[in-house]
């Protein structure tokens, strides 16, 4: 929906003051000049479509242009809690010069969803930063720190830079024998995609320990890939690296091709995300399920052991629950666990908040923080807390480190947070009962 040619704006109509009749009663009453403009055409005078020519030219861009400033998607964007953004203030910062490829606000969605569910115009932020940002990333226009990130993930197959050797160094400390397929290539049914945080980061590690008891003790047929495993890279496409995810994905389907398993189970709703919605579109096709959902069906016949006593508050990820439409699954879990009461934060579910991750955002807080009051992490943690809940639920990989560091910023160490496959593995037993 391009703007052909140059808008000629009316002419601006200005009154020192305006009488008003009132149509009930007939009574007059004279306003101000201030409140004219209410009664005029309202004039933009700096308008020009030069910056939405540029966009329209990036496929996936153009949708910004579509935005007629109803200004519904400002008041559900998290950035915009903590600082000044949304899609209809970027589309005005165009509409008057501003250059986005070269702007720091290419850099602050998180492509968290909120302000397409609620725009009558379907401006698309999902589509349009991953595009603008590859142009721009092109041109070397990419902050310093989420550049580090890219060749990090180019260079080892993860985005923290760790040796691909040790990946599945973490499985030693869960208690259980844990099949890597390279060792052990028979058929399997469920091939558990780790990821990175869970495979490298210690607070992740520890959750993935959690998970392989959990499986063990279901009695689940499952093994890893190990270091043949690299990341999916949803993110880093999101941030700008589309022909990084494309490289990736052309090694993963590499490696999968070569085993036969049933099914993929991944905690990390971003790469959920790409094995549901983006290999398909390149014809790779795979049943997946985020670990939430192929436990809440289960949990109606596992003997718990111990009750948590605990009143815990649960945080939706985006990319499981706006973008994959569960709400549902990781509460079933939550809800089966013995002594735990849910409480939920105001916003939840279809209007939850993001935690700052998604979109490269988990790398870029040094960047956002200049630009912000605070972390979009530390505010839900600040939501959280005043829950009055003991303990913090998490479902995605990202969001473990993130809600700790934020818990201490803001004084709510009380606040701890929790991996969900950590409580149902406490639930069972814990490590030591395995
Ligand atoms: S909701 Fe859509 S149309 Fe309304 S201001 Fe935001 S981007 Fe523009
Ligand atoms: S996708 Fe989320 S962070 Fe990005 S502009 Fe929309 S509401 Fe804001």
């Amino acid at each position: 929906m391009p703007i052909g040619g140059e808008k000629e704006p009316p002419t601006a109509v200005e009154h020192e003051e305006a009488t008003v009749r009132s149509t009930l009663s007939g009574r007059e009453w004279e306003l101000p000049g201030m409140w004219n403009r209410m009664f005029e055409s309202r004039v933009l005078r700096e308008h020009t479509s030069a910056g939405f020519a540029e966009l329209d030219a990036i496929p996936g861009a153009e949708s910004l242009e579509w935005c007629y400033g109803c200004g519904k998607c400002v008041p559900v964007c998290p950035v915009d809690l903590v600082g000044e953004y949304g899609p209809r203030k970027i589309h005005r910062k165009v509409q008057i010069g501003t250059d986005l490829l070269g702007d720091d606000d290419l850099w602050m969605c998180t492509t968290c969803g909120n302000c397409l569910r609620v725009c009558p115009k379907q401006v698309d932020m999902i589509q349009i930063m991953p595009a603008t940002r590859e142009v721009a990333v092109g041109r070397g226009n990419v902050p310093a720190e989420l550049q580090v990130v890219f060749e990090k993930t180019f260079r080892y197959g993860n985005c923290l830079g760790e040796n691909p050797r040790r990946r599945h160094a973490w499985a030693k400390g869960a208690g259980v024998p844990i099949r890597v397929l390279s060792s052990d290539p028979a058929p399997v049914d469920v091939l558990l995609y780790v990821e990175d945080y869970w495979s490298y980061h210690p607070r992740g590690q520890e959750a993935a320990q959690a998970f392989a008891r959990v499986l063990h003790r279901l009695g689940v047929d499952w093994a890893i890939l190990g270091a043949e495993e690299k990341t999916i890279g949803d993110s880093q496409r999101l941030a700008g690296e589309k022909g990084l995810f494309e490289a990736l994905m052309d090694d993963v389907v590499t490696t999968l091709s070569k085993y036969d398993f049933s099914r993929i189970v991944i905690p990390d709703p971003h790469g959920f995300n790409a094995l549901k919605h983006k290999y398909p579109e390149h014809g790779h096709h795979y049943d997946v399920a985020h670990y939430t959902q192929f436990l809440a069906p289960l949990v109606d016949e596992v003997s718990w052991v111990r009750s948590l006593d605990m009143t815990v508050t649960f945080h939706d990820p985006c990319y499981l629950g706006r973008h994959n439409g569960e709400y549902d699954a990781p509460r079933r879990v939550i809800e089966a666990l013995p002594g735990v009461r849910l409480i939920e934060m105001s916003r939840c579910r279809e209007n939850g908040y993001c935690c700052g991750g998604g979109g490269g955002g988990m790398w870029l807080d040094s960047f956002t923080g200049n630009h912000t009051s605070e972390r979009l992490s530390e505010r839900r943690v600040r939501e959280a807390a005043a829950t009055g809940a003991d303990v913090l639920v998490v479902c995605c990989p990202y969001e473990v480190s993130r809600f700790e560091d934020a818990a201490k910023s803001t004084g709510n160490e009380a606040l701890r947070v929790r991996d969900l496959a950590e409580l149902v593995d406490e639930a069972m037993g814990g490590a030591g009962s395995v």
